[in-house]
């Protein structure tokens, strides 16, 4: 498995670098965005490791680039901070799936491993959580053979959800990132549409479910199989 890491901070490429060669995959560092869009459109690569912040061209520009030269080959973003809108912004822009550093390598493996598996069906509109898929162009939410449409707050509220898998998405983050810095809305909007959006899951018979984590938030989570 051939892989590309575009990261700036040298010690960290290194770090990276060799994590893959452990793992027996050939690997190669660029320190630039640009440099990052001319190996990826050059080479040929299983798996892309991009960084966000990067010099020349940002992590954000170099996915695009390579969704715009329709190629599919799946993107791990780094984001540096637990920022909401760079993960949604990155997932927007085309990539597959993001890790916030620090991380641990066995992590990054995982993941490695699982977005190496997806090559080729890689959508690019489609975000998907456990047994639920969500469609960004047609805001439909599939499960099985049944699917809903979505309200576009409701869509709006899940897509932030399935872009942060398994972390708590606070009530403040999603009053601003729906409905906006100067809107008035207020806690019990957002209760009212993970209202809804949970009615719609048990609707299409998902195993995953929205749990509120101590008044702080929301997290999606997913029953294992029975
Ligand atoms: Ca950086």
């Amino acid at each position: 498995m051939n892989i590309l890491i575009v990261e700036d901070e040298k010690r960290l490429a290194d770090v990276l670098v060799q994590i893959m060669r452990e793992a027996k995959y050939n690997a190669e560092a660029v320190y630039d965005g640009q440099d990052g869009i001319d190996y990826a459109l050059g080479g040929d690569y299983d798996v892309i490791i991009l960084d966000v912040m990067l010099p020349k061209k940002d992590g954000f520009a170099v996915v695009r680039a390579l969704r715009e030269a329709k190629r599919a080959t799946p993107v791990l973003m780094l984001t540096a901070r637990s920022e909401v809108s760079d993960r949604v912004t990155g997932l927007d822009c085309g990539a597959d799936d993001y890790l916030t550093k620090p991380f641990a390598s066995e992590e990054l493996l995982a993941r490695i491993r699982a977005l190496s598996r997806r090559q080729g069906e890689v959508v690019l509109d489609l975000l998907r959580f456990g047994d639920l898929e969500l469609s960004v162009e047609l805001h439909d939410l599939k499960c099985g053979t049944r699917t809903v449409r979505l309200s576009l707050k409701e869509f709006e509220v899940l897509r932030i959800l399935m872009a942060n898998p398994h972390a708590i998405v606070t009530k403040e983050t999603l009053i601003v990132k729906v409905w906006g810095y100067d809107s008035d809305a207020e806690a019990n909007n957002v209760e009212a549409y993970i209202s809804f959006l949970r009615k719609k899951l048990h609707y299409l018979n998902s195993r995953v479910s929205i749990n509120a984590i101590r008044k702080v938030g929301y997290r999606l989570e997913e029953d294992s199989p029975c």
